[in-house]
């Protein structure tokens, strides 16, 4: 084998892909395999894609292109898998490499840098997003950019994702996230609290019904300052050293607080908090700090779990079912905490969908850049979700949430059916506003 081969494996994590039998026993939980029907589209197909690479029996890494980026990183495969197939890592590793050879044409090149490394990382910039969304609503330009039909003629479906964003909290409201709110009653717990990015700039109000929830049960809630993005939004777009970089800013300023956990409320922001051990792995200066900080990583449902649970204020009766973060599910493994708390609210009904482990077809940015293949995902996972007749959709992730959204308003139900993130509902079942 010659050294550039070598390197090329290397790069690829190839040796991962022994371990893949070609059972196929994955198959059937891939949601991309069930709506594409291409073994290409498949988690063994993919494997096999990165192994011919990996052998030199594909020499262009642009075939693995479009494979790759329909893959939505739910990682329902490696659930099922007997073998114990890392699929992430392979994923991760493959569109790293794709990326690192890619051309893109200036206007992209410009776009993912500033997303990237000038947007996301930045808390003034997302704040500064929040309060223009904000703007936006108040001023009434939404109004009548909605009126005048500009909204629907926006590209890439955006007009589709305006409509669903939620309400932005004034300027004024957004500097109120309190840096340290005291527990309630005998203290239990002692939690750094992680904001996230698009959390903090689209989705402020769960945030402050996080940190209150967490103080009703008995933490005490830190927020710091110096946080930043957890780096799954670059993860996931082959930008892994820049995501690298974000984890070790938040390892060095989450070590300045003295906590029991480090607390996040978005599954897929969690699923990379909990990997950053194995995300610098190889830099032996940060591997153990990295282990520390993954290991305290905790999904609120967890915190309030231990924490006995959330005093109930009252609550009508009302039929409800839950859409699984992929994410939460299948890398933080965190499934029973949220069916726990939800089924600990007097008169509620918990109806368990059809295929409920399946992704929704959000994952990420997804359904901003691969918008037909998640709406035909989108599309079978609503067909599940009207069974139920439930009329409150829960879920545990901003991205999961905006889709379920997006799901219901394509059904023309947005009058019938809500969609709340899991804190919502157990706020309002608490009282917490
Ligand atoms: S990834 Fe696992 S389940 Fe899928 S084909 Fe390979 S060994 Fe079988
Ligand atoms: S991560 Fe999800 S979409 Fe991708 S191959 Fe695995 S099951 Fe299929």
């Amino acid at each position: 084998m010659n050294d550039k081969l070598k390197a090329l494996r290397e790069e690829l994590k190839y040796d991962k892909t022994d371990s893949c039998v070609q059972c196929g026993y994955c198959l059937p939980a891939c949601p991309t395999y069930a709506t594409m029907g291409k073994e290409t589209h498949s988690p063994r197909g993919r494997i096999n894609l990165v192994k011919m690479v990996g052998e030199g029996k594909i020499t262009d890494l642009s075939v693995l292109e479009e494979p790759m980026d329909l893959c939505l990183g739910c990682r329902a495969c490696e659930t099922v898998c007997p073998t114990g197939v890392e699929y992430g890592s392979i994923l991760e590793a493959a569109r790293a490499a794709i990326t690192r050879r890619k051309t893109y044409s200036a206007p992209v090149r410009i776009l993912r840098h500033t997303l990237f490394k000038r947007v996301f990382p930045s808390r003034q910039a997302m704040n500064l997003i929040g309060n223009a969304k904000w703007f936006y609503e108040k001023s009434g330009v939404q109004k009548l950019a909605r009126k005048s039909g500009v909204i629907a003629k926006l590209p890439s479906h955006l007009g589709d994702f305006e409509v669903i964003a939620p309400p932005a909290v004034s300027p004024l409201e957004r500097s109120r996230l309190p840096r340290f709110t005291a527990a309630r009653g005998a203290k239990k717990y002692t939690v750094a609290f992680f904001t996230g990015c698009v959390m903090d700039a689209m989705f402020r109000r769960i945030n402050h019904l996080s940190v209150k929830l967490l103080a009703a049960a008995g933490c005490d809630v830190v927020v710091i300052d110096n946080q930043t993005c957890c780096g799954a939004l670059h993860a996931h777009s082959g930008e892994l050293d820049e995501s690298k970089r974000l984890a070790k800013r938040n390892i060095a300023a989450f070590e300045q607080v003295e906590a029991d956990f480090i607390v996040n409320n978005a599954g897929g922001c969690g699923a990379l908090l909990v990997e950053y051990g194995h995300l610098l792995a190889d830099e032996p200066e940060w591997k153990e700090r990295a282990k520390r900080f993954a290991e305290k990583s905790k999904d609120i449902s967890q915190v309030l779990v231990w924490c006995g649970g959330v005093s109930v204020a009252k609550h009508s009766a009302e039929r409800v079912t839950y859409q699984r973060s992929c994410h939460m599910t299948n890398v933080q493994k965190v499934n029973k905490e949220p069916l726990q708390l939800i089924r600990s609210i007097p008169n509620v009904e918990f109806v368990e969908m059809k295929e409920a482990e399946m992704c929704c077809g959000s994952a990420g940015i997804y359904n901003i850049v691969n918008f037909d293949a998640s709406m035909d995902i989108l599309d079978r996972k609503m067909e599940y979700v009207n069974d139920t007749l439930a009329a409150t959709i829960i879920t545990t992730n901003p991205g999961c949430l905006l889709q379920m959204k997006l799901g219901v308003e394509r059904e023309q139900k947005s009058g019938q059916v809500r969609v709340l993130h899991l804190v919502e509902f157990l706020a309002e079942a608490a009282g917490i506003e």
